[in-house]
Protein backbone atom coordinates (compact mmCIF):
# COMPACT_ATOMS: atom_id res chain seq x y z
CA UNK A 1 0.00 0.00 0.00
CA UNK A 2 1.41 3.74 -0.71
CA UNK A 3 2.66 4.94 2.06
CA UNK A 4 1.06 8.20 1.47
CA UNK A 5 -2.52 5.69 2.26
CA UNK A 6 -3.83 6.13 5.60
CA UNK A 7 -5.26 3.17 6.91
CA UNK A 8 -8.39 5.44 8.42
CA UNK A 9 -9.25 9.02 8.35
CA UNK A 10 -11.12 10.05 11.46
CA UNK A 11 -13.16 13.58 10.64
CA UNK A 12 -13.78 15.12 13.96
CA UNK A 13 -11.58 14.88 17.40
CA UNK A 14 -14.64 14.86 19.87
CA UNK A 15 -14.90 11.75 22.26
CA UNK A 16 -16.22 9.77 19.50
CA UNK A 17 -13.42 10.85 17.37
CA UNK A 18 -10.39 10.09 20.25
CA UNK A 19 -12.16 6.74 21.26
CA UNK A 20 -12.41 5.13 17.85
CA UNK A 21 -8.51 6.47 17.08
CA UNK A 22 -7.63 4.89 20.40
CA UNK A 23 -9.37 1.50 19.49
CA UNK A 24 -7.84 0.88 16.23
CA UNK A 25 -4.31 2.47 17.08
CA UNK A 26 -4.60 -0.64 20.14
CA UNK A 27 -5.32 -3.15 17.09
CA UNK A 28 -1.95 -1.43 15.17
CA UNK A 29 -3.84 0.35 12.43
CA UNK A 30 -2.37 3.94 11.24
CA UNK A 31 -4.63 6.06 11.91
CA UNK A 32 -5.35 10.14 11.44
CA UNK A 33 -7.49 12.32 12.85
CA UNK A 34 -8.57 15.48 11.24
CA UNK A 35 -10.32 18.21 14.03
CA UNK A 36 -10.93 21.59 12.46
CA UNK A 37 -10.51 23.20 15.73
CA UNK A 38 -7.46 24.68 16.20
CA UNK A 39 -7.99 24.55 20.39
CA UNK A 40 -9.94 21.73 22.44
CA UNK A 41 -13.07 23.01 23.27
CA UNK A 42 -13.73 24.53 26.93
CA UNK A 43 -17.41 23.95 26.28
CA UNK A 44 -18.81 21.74 29.06
CA UNK A 45 -21.59 19.95 27.69
CA UNK A 46 -21.84 16.12 28.66
CA UNK A 47 -21.73 15.87 32.45
CA UNK A 48 -21.09 12.37 33.20
CA UNK A 49 -20.49 8.96 32.46
CA UNK A 50 -23.00 5.98 32.89
CA UNK A 51 -22.12 2.51 33.71
CA UNK A 52 -21.74 1.64 30.27
CA UNK A 53 -19.06 3.52 29.42
CA UNK A 54 -17.30 2.98 32.29
CA UNK A 55 -17.08 -0.21 32.22
CA UNK A 56 -15.31 0.28 28.47
CA UNK A 57 -12.75 2.21 30.10
CA UNK A 58 -11.95 -0.55 32.40
CA UNK A 59 -12.08 -3.02 30.05
CA UNK A 60 -9.33 -0.84 28.06
CA UNK A 61 -7.58 0.06 31.66
CA UNK A 62 -8.20 3.54 31.88
CA UNK A 63 -10.58 4.05 34.10
CA UNK A 64 -8.38 4.87 37.02
CA UNK A 65 -7.55 8.47 34.74
CA UNK A 66 -10.98 9.00 34.81
CA UNK A 67 -11.78 8.39 37.86
CA UNK A 68 -9.15 10.55 39.36
CA UNK A 69 -10.65 13.79 37.84
CA UNK A 70 -14.46 12.45 38.25
CA UNK A 71 -17.00 12.34 41.12
CA UNK A 72 -18.40 9.22 41.76
CA UNK A 73 -22.12 9.52 42.59
CA UNK A 74 -24.09 6.28 43.68
CA UNK A 75 -26.60 4.77 41.20
CA UNK A 76 -27.62 4.98 37.78
CA UNK A 77 -29.08 8.51 36.77
CA UNK A 78 -33.10 8.36 37.29
CA UNK A 79 -35.40 8.49 34.02
CA UNK A 80 -36.46 11.87 33.62
CA UNK A 81 -35.51 12.74 37.09
CA UNK A 82 -38.22 10.75 38.25
CA UNK A 83 -37.65 9.47 41.93
CA UNK A 84 -38.60 6.09 43.12
CA UNK A 85 -38.34 4.10 46.09
CA UNK A 86 -37.14 0.93 44.67
CA UNK A 87 -32.98 0.72 44.30
CA UNK A 88 -32.51 -2.29 41.84
CA UNK A 89 -29.42 -4.34 41.99
CA UNK A 90 -27.53 -4.20 38.72
CA UNK A 91 -25.60 -6.52 36.67
CA UNK A 92 -22.55 -4.38 36.84
CA UNK A 93 -19.76 -3.99 38.87
CA UNK A 94 -20.00 -0.20 38.14
CA UNK A 95 -23.46 0.57 39.33
CA UNK A 96 -22.47 4.16 39.56
CA UNK A 97 -22.42 7.35 37.71
CA UNK A 98 -19.07 9.07 37.25
CA UNK A 99 -19.67 13.07 37.13
CA UNK A 100 -16.99 14.40 34.80
CA UNK A 101 -17.17 17.81 32.42
CA UNK A 102 -16.97 16.68 28.96
CA UNK A 103 -13.87 18.88 28.40
CA UNK A 104 -11.74 16.51 30.60
CA UNK A 105 -13.72 13.30 29.21
CA UNK A 106 -12.30 14.74 26.04
CA UNK A 107 -8.80 15.58 27.36
CA UNK A 108 -8.47 12.13 28.74
CA UNK A 109 -9.53 10.52 24.99
CA UNK A 110 -7.36 12.88 23.14
CA UNK A 111 -4.07 11.78 25.53
CA UNK A 112 -4.56 7.94 24.74
CA UNK A 113 -5.06 8.26 21.78
CA UNK A 114 -2.11 10.22 21.20
CA UNK A 115 -0.42 7.71 23.29
CA UNK A 116 -1.41 4.68 21.60
CA UNK A 117 -0.30 6.56 18.37
CA UNK A 118 -2.73 7.96 16.35
CA UNK A 119 -1.65 11.24 14.35
CA UNK A 120 -4.39 13.83 15.29
CA UNK A 121 -4.07 16.90 13.43
CA UNK A 122 -5.68 20.17 14.68
CA UNK A 123 -6.67 23.19 12.28
CA UNK A 124 -7.68 20.54 9.69
CA UNK A 125 -11.44 20.92 8.23
CA UNK A 126 -12.57 18.57 6.00
CA UNK A 127 -14.58 20.24 3.18
CA UNK A 128 -15.13 17.65 0.21
CA UNK A 129 -15.10 14.21 0.30
CA UNK A 130 -14.06 11.31 -2.93
CA UNK A 131 -14.91 7.87 -3.09
CA UNK A 132 -12.98 5.32 -5.29
CA UNK A 133 -12.88 1.67 -5.31
CA UNK A 134 -10.03 1.37 -3.04
CA UNK A 135 -9.32 4.87 -0.98
CA UNK A 136 -11.29 7.44 0.16
CA UNK A 137 -10.25 11.40 -0.89
CA UNK A 138 -10.52 13.79 1.80
CA UNK A 139 -10.46 17.31 0.75
CA UNK A 140 -9.27 20.21 3.52
CA UNK A 141 -10.07 23.61 3.78
CA UNK A 142 -6.39 24.47 2.40
CA UNK A 143 -7.56 22.69 -0.50
CA UNK A 144 -4.68 19.73 0.44
CA UNK A 145 -6.28 16.20 0.19
CA UNK A 146 -5.61 13.32 2.32
CA UNK A 147 -5.84 9.63 1.13
CA UNK A 148 -7.63 6.75 3.42
CA UNK A 149 -8.09 3.54 2.58
CA UNK A 150 -11.09 4.43 5.22
CA UNK A 151 -12.86 6.96 6.74
CA UNK A 152 -14.93 7.61 9.85
CA UNK A 153 -17.37 10.54 9.74
CA UNK A 154 -17.05 11.81 14.01
CA UNK A 155 -18.24 15.34 13.24
CA UNK A 156 -20.68 15.84 15.50
CA UNK A 157 -24.54 15.77 14.76
CA UNK A 158 -24.16 18.59 11.54
CA UNK A 159 -22.10 16.31 10.03
CA UNK A 160 -20.62 17.81 6.87
CA UNK A 161 -19.37 14.23 5.74
CA UNK A 162 -22.63 12.87 5.98
CA UNK A 163 -24.73 15.74 4.10
CA UNK A 164 -21.51 15.25 1.25
CA UNK A 165 -22.34 11.67 1.62
CA UNK A 166 -25.81 12.27 0.81
CA UNK A 167 -27.13 10.12 3.76
CA UNK A 168 -30.30 10.84 5.01
CA UNK A 169 -30.81 12.57 8.54
CA UNK A 170 -34.77 12.23 8.86
CA UNK A 171 -36.18 12.38 12.40
CA UNK A 172 -38.27 15.59 13.76
CA UNK A 173 -36.85 19.71 13.55
CA UNK A 174 -36.25 21.46 16.43
CA UNK A 175 -39.41 22.46 18.17
CA UNK A 176 -37.22 24.44 21.42
CA UNK A 177 -34.19 25.61 21.66
CA UNK A 178 -31.65 26.42 24.59
CA UNK A 179 -28.66 28.67 25.30
CA UNK A 180 -25.50 27.65 27.30
CA UNK A 181 -23.02 29.23 28.67
CA UNK A 182 -20.05 29.76 30.49
CA UNK A 183 -19.27 33.20 32.48
CA UNK A 184 -17.69 35.12 35.59
CA UNK A 185 -20.31 36.72 37.91
CA UNK A 186 -20.37 39.64 40.49
CA UNK A 187 -23.35 38.51 42.30
CA UNK A 188 -22.86 36.68 45.61
CA UNK A 189 -23.20 32.78 46.07
CA UNK A 190 -26.00 33.16 48.23
CA UNK A 191 -28.15 34.62 45.43
CA UNK A 192 -26.92 32.27 42.49
CA UNK A 193 -27.76 29.34 45.05
CA UNK A 194 -31.28 30.62 46.11
CA UNK A 195 -32.11 31.76 42.15
CA UNK A 196 -30.94 28.35 41.42
CA UNK A 197 -32.71 26.30 43.91
CA UNK A 198 -36.04 28.12 42.49
CA UNK A 199 -35.04 27.75 38.84
CA UNK A 200 -34.62 23.34 39.43
CA UNK A 201 -38.02 23.45 41.08
CA UNK A 202 -39.70 25.17 38.32
CA UNK A 203 -38.26 24.48 35.20
CA UNK A 204 -36.74 20.98 34.51
CA UNK A 205 -33.52 20.80 31.53
CA UNK A 206 -32.85 24.75 32.68
CA UNK A 207 -30.65 26.27 35.35
CA UNK A 208 -27.89 27.92 36.63
CA UNK A 209 -24.89 26.94 38.88
CA UNK A 210 -21.14 26.87 39.50
CA UNK A 211 -19.59 25.38 36.72
CA UNK A 212 -16.78 22.65 36.46
CA UNK A 213 -14.77 25.24 35.39
CA UNK A 214 -13.22 26.79 38.69
CA UNK A 215 -14.67 30.64 38.72
CA UNK A 216 -17.08 30.35 36.25
CA UNK A 217 -20.81 29.83 36.30
CA UNK A 218 -23.05 27.77 34.00
CA UNK A 219 -26.29 28.74 32.81
CA UNK A 220 -28.76 27.06 30.14
CA UNK A 221 -31.49 29.56 28.93
CA UNK A 222 -34.52 28.62 27.02
CA UNK A 223 -33.94 31.11 24.29
CA UNK A 224 -36.62 32.85 22.35
CA UNK A 225 -37.44 30.60 19.45
CA UNK A 226 -35.71 28.61 17.08
CA UNK A 227 -32.63 30.43 15.54
CA UNK A 228 -32.38 29.49 11.50
CA UNK A 229 -28.66 29.36 11.18
CA UNK A 230 -27.43 26.89 14.52
CA UNK A 231 -23.85 26.98 13.07
CA UNK A 232 -23.45 30.77 14.90
CA UNK A 233 -23.02 30.70 18.38
CA UNK A 234 -25.68 33.38 20.15
CA UNK A 235 -24.13 36.74 21.52
CA UNK A 236 -23.30 37.13 25.08
CA UNK A 237 -26.31 40.15 24.89
CA UNK A 238 -28.13 37.43 23.73
CA UNK A 239 -26.97 35.40 26.47
CA UNK A 240 -27.82 37.55 29.58
CA UNK A 241 -31.14 39.38 28.05
CA UNK A 242 -32.42 35.74 28.08
CA UNK A 243 -30.69 35.07 31.53
CA UNK A 244 -32.71 37.74 32.76
CA UNK A 245 -36.29 37.29 31.02
CA UNK A 246 -36.31 33.90 32.29
CA UNK A 247 -34.67 34.34 36.24
CA UNK A 248 -35.47 38.39 36.62
CA UNK A 249 -31.13 38.98 36.78
CA UNK A 250 -28.10 38.16 34.77
CA UNK A 251 -25.91 37.54 38.24
CA UNK A 252 -23.73 40.49 36.25
CA UNK A 253 -22.20 37.83 33.97
CA UNK A 254 -19.56 39.22 32.29
CA UNK A 255 -16.27 37.28 30.25
CA UNK A 256 -17.75 34.64 29.02
CA UNK A 257 -15.53 31.89 27.81
CA UNK A 258 -18.33 29.62 26.00
CA UNK A 259 -22.05 30.24 24.25
CA UNK A 260 -23.67 27.76 22.50
CA UNK A 261 -26.65 26.89 21.04
CA UNK A 262 -28.47 23.33 21.67
CA UNK A 263 -32.12 22.12 20.32
CA UNK A 264 -34.64 19.48 20.93
CA UNK A 265 -33.84 18.14 17.53
CA UNK A 266 -34.09 14.22 17.15
CA UNK A 267 -32.46 12.69 14.22
CA UNK A 268 -31.57 9.23 13.10
CA UNK A 269 -29.17 8.46 10.00
CA UNK A 270 -30.63 6.48 7.44
CA UNK A 271 -27.66 4.39 7.05
CA UNK A 272 -24.15 4.13 9.57
CA UNK A 273 -22.14 3.51 5.98
CA UNK A 274 -21.85 4.69 2.40
CA UNK A 275 -18.90 2.40 0.79
CA UNK A 276 -15.42 3.19 2.49
CA UNK A 277 -17.22 5.59 5.21
CA UNK A 278 -18.92 5.18 8.19
CA UNK A 279 -20.46 6.71 11.04
CA UNK A 280 -20.46 7.11 14.56
CA UNK A 281 -21.23 9.19 17.42
CA UNK A 282 -23.50 12.63 16.54
CA UNK A 283 -22.69 12.14 12.82
CA UNK A 284 -25.40 9.41 13.04
CA UNK A 285 -27.76 10.51 15.79
CA UNK A 286 -28.80 13.85 17.46
CA UNK A 287 -31.71 13.85 20.55
CA UNK A 288 -31.77 16.25 23.44
CA UNK A 289 -29.30 15.54 25.88
CA UNK A 290 -32.04 14.45 28.56
CA UNK A 291 -30.61 11.47 30.24
CA UNK A 292 -26.93 12.66 29.61
CA UNK A 293 -26.50 9.97 26.78
CA UNK A 294 -25.34 11.52 23.66
CA UNK A 295 -21.64 10.83 24.26
CA UNK A 296 -22.43 7.65 26.16
CA UNK A 297 -23.51 6.54 22.80
CA UNK A 298 -20.60 7.67 20.56
CA UNK A 299 -18.55 6.34 22.88
CA UNK A 300 -19.75 3.06 22.40
CA UNK A 301 -20.13 3.30 18.48
CA UNK A 302 -16.41 4.04 18.63
CA UNK A 303 -15.88 0.43 20.53
CA UNK A 304 -18.12 -1.53 18.46
CA UNK A 305 -16.68 0.12 15.48
CA UNK A 306 -13.08 -0.09 16.31
CA UNK A 307 -11.82 -3.59 16.18
CA UNK A 308 -14.09 -4.84 13.51
CA UNK A 309 -12.44 -2.16 11.38
CA UNK A 310 -9.22 -2.89 12.57
CA UNK A 311 -9.83 -6.69 11.40
CA UNK A 312 -10.90 -6.29 8.26
CA UNK A 313 -8.32 -3.56 7.10
CA UNK A 314 -5.93 -6.91 9.04
CA UNK A 315 -7.04 -9.27 6.60
CA UNK A 316 -7.96 -11.10 9.61
CA UNK A 317 -12.45 -11.03 9.42
CA UNK A 318 -14.25 -10.83 6.70
CA UNK A 319 -15.44 -7.52 5.15
CA UNK A 320 -19.75 -8.44 6.15
CA UNK A 321 -18.05 -8.16 9.49
CA UNK A 322 -18.65 -4.09 8.93
CA UNK A 323 -22.29 -4.59 7.94
CA UNK A 324 -22.75 -5.65 11.42
CA UNK A 325 -21.68 -2.35 12.93
CA UNK A 326 -24.84 -0.53 11.67
CA UNK A 327 -27.44 -3.78 11.95
CA UNK A 328 -26.14 -3.36 15.92
CA UNK A 329 -25.76 -0.16 16.65
CA UNK A 330 -28.61 1.91 14.80
CA UNK A 331 -31.01 -0.38 16.68
CA UNK A 332 -29.40 1.10 19.73
CA UNK A 333 -29.60 4.29 18.46
CA UNK A 334 -32.77 4.67 17.66
CA UNK A 335 -33.94 2.89 21.28
CA UNK A 336 -31.90 6.13 22.63
CA UNK A 337 -34.35 8.41 20.45
CA UNK A 338 -36.92 6.48 22.11
CA UNK A 339 -36.80 7.23 25.75
CA UNK A 340 -34.98 10.78 25.27
CA UNK A 341 -38.29 11.88 23.61
CA UNK A 342 -40.44 10.10 26.06
CA UNK A 343 -38.14 12.35 28.89
CA UNK A 344 -38.30 15.31 26.62
CA UNK A 345 -42.40 14.80 27.25
CA UNK A 346 -42.37 14.07 30.66
CA UNK A 347 -40.28 17.28 32.23
CA UNK A 348 -43.10 19.70 29.99
CA UNK A 349 -44.73 20.65 32.79
CA UNK A 350 -47.48 20.25 31.58
CA UNK A 351 -50.73 19.18 33.42
CA UNK A 352 -50.82 15.37 31.33
CA UNK A 353 -47.18 15.30 31.48
CA UNK A 354 -47.56 15.90 35.78
CA UNK A 355 -50.00 13.42 35.33
CA UNK A 356 -48.10 11.06 33.38
CA UNK A 357 -45.07 11.48 35.92
CA UNK A 358 -46.93 10.33 38.94
CA UNK A 359 -48.13 7.01 37.13
CA UNK A 360 -44.48 6.52 36.20
CA UNK A 361 -43.30 7.25 39.45
CA UNK A 362 -45.49 4.38 40.65
CA UNK A 363 -44.94 1.86 38.57
CA UNK A 364 -41.36 3.06 39.00
CA UNK A 365 -41.45 1.71 42.90
CA UNK A 366 -41.66 -1.99 41.07
CA UNK A 367 -38.07 -3.04 40.99
CA UNK A 368 -38.43 -4.60 37.99
CA UNK A 369 -40.13 -0.94 36.20
CA UNK A 370 -36.88 1.14 37.51
CA UNK A 371 -34.13 -2.08 36.47
CA UNK A 372 -35.54 -1.67 32.95
CA UNK A 373 -35.67 1.90 32.81
CA UNK A 374 -31.77 2.35 34.53
CA UNK A 375 -30.58 -0.37 32.61
CA UNK A 376 -31.58 1.53 29.56
CA UNK A 377 -30.13 4.84 30.82
CA UNK A 378 -26.61 3.33 31.59
CA UNK A 379 -26.65 0.73 28.75
CA UNK A 380 -26.45 -2.67 30.09
CA UNK A 381 -29.18 -4.60 28.54
CA UNK A 382 -28.26 -4.03 25.21
CA UNK A 383 -28.31 -7.64 23.33
CA UNK A 384 -26.52 -7.21 19.65
CA UNK A 385 -28.67 -10.15 17.44
CA UNK A 386 -25.46 -11.82 16.31
CA UNK A 387 -27.46 -14.53 14.12
CA UNK A 388 -29.92 -12.45 12.79
CA UNK A 389 -32.88 -14.68 11.38
CA UNK A 390 -31.05 -17.52 12.94
CA UNK A 391 -31.51 -19.88 16.55
CA UNK A 392 -28.92 -18.82 18.85
CA UNK A 393 -28.33 -21.87 22.01
CA UNK A 394 -28.30 -19.60 24.57
CA UNK A 395 -30.15 -16.69 25.64
CA UNK A 396 -26.68 -14.45 26.43
CA UNK A 397 -25.20 -14.53 23.47
CA UNK A 398 -25.60 -10.82 22.17
CA UNK A 399 -25.10 -9.78 25.61
CA UNK A 400 -22.36 -8.14 27.23
CA UNK A 401 -20.64 -9.88 30.23
CA UNK A 402 -19.72 -7.72 33.77
CA UNK A 403 -16.98 -7.50 35.06
CA UNK A 404 -16.05 -10.91 37.06
CA UNK A 405 -13.34 -12.04 39.34
CA UNK A 406 -11.24 -14.32 38.13
CA UNK A 407 -8.24 -16.24 40.00
CA UNK A 408 -5.84 -14.25 38.52
CA UNK A 409 -7.74 -11.02 39.00
CA UNK A 410 -10.69 -9.73 37.24
CA UNK A 411 -11.96 -10.94 33.66
CA UNK A 412 -11.52 -6.99 32.28
CA UNK A 413 -7.79 -6.86 33.35
CA UNK A 414 -7.26 -9.65 30.94
CA UNK A 415 -9.12 -7.44 27.86
CA UNK A 416 -6.81 -4.48 27.96
CA UNK A 417 -5.23 -5.71 24.85
CA UNK A 418 -8.43 -5.70 23.10
CA UNK A 419 -8.27 -9.12 22.02
CA UNK A 420 -11.09 -11.77 21.72
CA UNK A 421 -11.70 -13.29 24.77
CA UNK A 422 -12.19 -17.03 25.89
CA UNK A 423 -13.21 -18.03 29.19
CA UNK A 424 -12.73 -21.75 29.75
CA UNK A 425 -12.26 -22.76 33.87
CA UNK A 426 -11.85 -26.15 32.51
CA UNK A 427 -10.04 -26.22 29.72
CA UNK A 428 -11.99 -28.22 27.56
CA UNK A 429 -11.60 -26.07 24.47
CA UNK A 430 -9.38 -25.96 21.60
CA UNK A 431 -8.50 -22.53 20.17
CA UNK A 432 -5.22 -23.12 19.46
CA UNK A 433 -5.74 -22.17 15.40
CA UNK A 434 -6.75 -18.42 16.92
CA UNK A 435 -3.52 -18.07 19.55
CA UNK A 436 -3.15 -14.67 17.76
CA UNK A 437 -6.42 -13.30 18.30
CA UNK A 438 -8.05 -15.05 21.24
CA UNK A 439 -6.89 -14.72 25.05
CA UNK A 440 -7.69 -18.27 26.23
CA UNK A 441 -8.20 -17.96 29.98
CA UNK A 442 -8.13 -21.45 31.31
CA UNK A 443 -8.72 -20.98 35.36
CA UNK A 444 -11.87 -20.37 37.83
CA UNK A 445 -13.81 -17.81 37.17
CA UNK A 446 -16.91 -16.96 39.57
CA UNK A 447 -20.59 -16.62 38.54
CA UNK A 448 -19.65 -16.89 34.97
CA UNK A 449 -22.46 -17.81 33.34
CA UNK A 450 -22.28 -20.65 30.76
CA UNK A 451 -19.36 -23.50 31.39
CA UNK A 452 -17.38 -21.28 29.08
CA UNK A 453 -17.74 -18.39 26.94
CA UNK A 454 -16.46 -16.39 24.57
CA UNK A 455 -16.70 -12.75 24.09
CA UNK A 456 -15.61 -10.84 21.29
CA UNK A 457 -12.76 -7.47 21.87
CA UNK A 458 -16.04 -5.69 22.82
CA UNK A 459 -16.98 -7.62 25.78
CA UNK A 460 -20.06 -8.89 24.16
CA UNK A 461 -20.57 -12.36 24.39
CA UNK A 462 -20.02 -14.42 20.14
CA UNK A 463 -20.90 -17.74 21.93
CA UNK A 464 -21.60 -19.83 25.20
CA UNK A 465 -21.23 -23.31 25.90
CA UNK A 466 -24.59 -25.35 26.71
CA UNK A 467 -23.22 -28.56 28.12
CA UNK A 468 -20.90 -29.14 30.84
CA UNK A 469 -17.66 -28.75 28.99
CA UNK A 470 -15.51 -31.85 30.44
CA UNK A 471 -16.08 -35.31 30.40
CA UNK A 472 -13.49 -35.99 32.74
CA UNK A 473 -10.67 -34.29 34.07
CA UNK A 474 -8.90 -32.69 31.02
CA UNK A 475 -10.65 -34.44 28.25
CA UNK A 476 -12.32 -31.78 26.55
CA UNK A 477 -16.45 -32.56 26.29
CA UNK A 478 -17.97 -34.10 23.30
CA UNK A 479 -18.89 -30.45 21.62
CA UNK A 480 -20.90 -31.55 18.35
CA UNK A 481 -18.48 -30.35 15.84
CA UNK A 482 -19.18 -28.28 12.62
CA UNK A 483 -20.79 -29.57 10.09
CA UNK A 484 -18.65 -29.55 6.92
CA UNK A 485 -20.45 -29.46 4.30
CA UNK A 486 -23.03 -26.62 5.82
CA UNK A 487 -22.12 -23.42 4.00
CA UNK A 488 -23.66 -21.69 7.34
CA UNK A 489 -21.96 -21.30 10.25
CA UNK A 490 -23.26 -23.52 13.51
CA UNK A 491 -23.26 -21.18 16.13
CA UNK A 492 -23.25 -23.52 18.85
CA UNK A 493 -19.94 -24.62 18.33
CA UNK A 494 -17.00 -22.71 19.26
CA UNK A 495 -14.83 -23.38 16.19
CA UNK A 496 -17.71 -22.98 13.79
CA UNK A 497 -17.96 -19.32 15.14
CA UNK A 498 -14.19 -18.38 15.29
CA UNK A 499 -14.29 -19.92 11.79
CA UNK A 500 -16.91 -17.55 11.05
CA UNK A 501 -15.53 -14.23 12.14
CA UNK A 502 -12.03 -15.01 12.28
CA UNK A 503 -11.14 -17.56 9.08
CA UNK A 504 -8.33 -19.57 9.16
C1 LIG B 1 -26.20 20.94 26.78
C2 LIG B 1 -25.70 19.56 26.45
C3 LIG B 1 -25.54 18.66 27.48
C4 LIG B 1 -25.09 17.36 27.19
N1 LIG B 1 -24.95 16.49 28.23
C5 LIG B 1 -24.56 15.22 27.97
C6 LIG B 1 -24.36 14.30 29.03
O1 LIG B 1 -24.51 14.63 30.22
N2 LIG B 1 -23.97 13.04 28.72
C7 LIG B 1 -23.75 12.67 27.43
O2 LIG B 1 -23.41 11.50 27.20
N3 LIG B 1 -23.90 13.53 26.41
C8 LIG B 1 -24.29 14.79 26.64
N4 LIG B 1 -24.44 15.67 25.61
C9 LIG B 1 -24.16 15.22 24.23
C10 LIG B 1 -22.66 15.22 23.91
O3 LIG B 1 -22.11 16.49 24.13
C11 LIG B 1 -22.46 14.78 22.46
O4 LIG B 1 -23.26 13.65 22.21
C12 LIG B 1 -21.00 14.42 22.17
O5 LIG B 1 -20.19 15.55 22.24
C13 LIG B 1 -20.88 13.80 20.77
O6 LIG B 1 -19.55 13.51 20.53
P1 LIG B 1 -19.02 13.41 19.03
O7 LIG B 1 -17.55 13.20 19.14
O8 LIG B 1 -19.83 12.44 18.28
O9 LIG B 1 -19.32 14.85 18.40
P2 LIG B 1 -18.74 16.27 18.84
O10 LIG B 1 -18.45 16.30 20.28
O11 LIG B 1 -19.70 17.27 18.29
O12 LIG B 1 -17.37 16.38 18.09
C14 LIG B 1 -17.31 16.57 16.68
C15 LIG B 1 -15.94 17.12 16.35
O13 LIG B 1 -15.81 17.21 14.93
C16 LIG B 1 -15.19 18.45 14.59
N5 LIG B 1 -15.62 18.76 13.21
C17 LIG B 1 -16.84 19.12 12.79
N6 LIG B 1 -16.85 19.29 11.46
C18 LIG B 1 -15.59 19.02 11.03
C19 LIG B 1 -14.98 19.01 9.74
N7 LIG B 1 -15.68 19.32 8.64
N8 LIG B 1 -13.67 18.69 9.65
C20 LIG B 1 -12.96 18.37 10.77
N9 LIG B 1 -13.49 18.38 12.02
C21 LIG B 1 -14.80 18.68 12.14
C22 LIG B 1 -15.73 19.41 15.64
O14 LIG B 1 -14.89 20.55 15.78
C23 LIG B 1 -15.73 18.54 16.89
O15 LIG B 1 -14.51 18.59 17.58
C24 LIG B 1 -24.85 16.98 25.86
C25 LIG B 1 -25.00 17.90 24.82
C26 LIG B 1 -25.43 19.17 25.11
C27 LIG B 1 -25.60 20.17 23.99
Amino acid sequence: MDEDVHDVLVVGGGPTGMMLAAELRLQGIDVVVLEKEKEPSRLVRSLGLHARSIEILDQRGILERFLAEGTVYPGIGRFAGIPSASSPELDTAHGYTLGIPQPVTDRLLEERARELGADVQRGREVVDIAQGAESVDLVLAEGEHVRGRWAVACDGGRSRVRGLLGIGFPGEAADHEWLLGEMEVTAPAEEVAAVSERVRREHRGSGIGPSSNPGLHRAVVPAEGVAEDRTEGPTFEEFLERLRAFVGTDFGGHSPVSLTRFTDATRLAERFRSGRVLLAGDAAHVHPPLGGQGLNLGIQDAFNLGWKLAAVIAGQAPPALLDSYEAERRPVAADVLTTTRAQSVLISGEPGALALRRVLGELMDLPEVDRLLSEKIASLSIRYDLWPGGETPSGIVGRRLRDLPVSSGRLFERMREGRWTLLDPSGAFDAERWSDAVVHVVEPVEDLPAPAVLLRPDGHIAWAATAPALDGPGRPAAQSSPDPSSPEPDPSTLESVLEHWLPR
